[in-house]
């Protein structure tokens, strides 16, 4: 289910140029109404429930209607971010809440090796290895051959 804004809790980012989900959408699908300051999704059929709107939102006015996997029907999941931690809670029809915490990188933006230093591996679209195969798999593939 695609995201939407509660509208009641939406400040529209304080009126900036572009609005923090504008900003993190990778489908350019959040907008700013100006008139009424309030952001919304522009074709909700095109979002792919990234939750990354949900995640940056500074107001928690976001929410995406969960699947089933992971959360009940009629419940609501918001994330909570620190400068170390994400945590997810979780609200059921029944009103309970559950939290769920986890460590998030917090390696400075920029400082990833790309690749993690493999050989991006080969230019052929036909061969069956996935990017920086072989090298990242840690095997010598003849013995792999060998082995099986
Ligand atoms: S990030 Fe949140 S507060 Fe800012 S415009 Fe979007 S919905 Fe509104
Ligand atoms: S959930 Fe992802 S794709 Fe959908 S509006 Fe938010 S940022 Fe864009």
């Amino acid at each position: 289910m695609p995201s939407f804004v509660i509208t009641e809790k939406c400040d529209g980012c304080k009126a900036l140029d572009k609005t923090a989900c504008q900003y993190v959408c990778p489908n350019d699908l959040m907008v700013l109404d100006k008139e009424k300051n309030k952001a919304y999704n522009r074709a909700v059929d095109m979002c792919w429930e990234c939750y990354s709107c949900v995640k940056i939102c500074p107001t928690q006015a976001i929410e995406v209607r969960g699947y089933a996997d992971f959360m009940p029907l009629g419940a609501v999941v918001q994330p909570m971010r620190s400068t170390d931690t994400i945590m997810w809670s979780v609200r059921f029809r029944n009103k309970t809440i559950k939290r769920f915490k986890f460590p998030i990188r917090t390696t400075p933006e920029g400082s990833i090796v790309p690749d993690a230093g493999y050989d991006s591996g080969s230019d052929d679209l036909k061969s069956p290895l996935l990017r920086t195969e072989p090298g990242s798999l840690g095997q010598d593939l003849f013995s792999l051959k060998r082995d099986s």
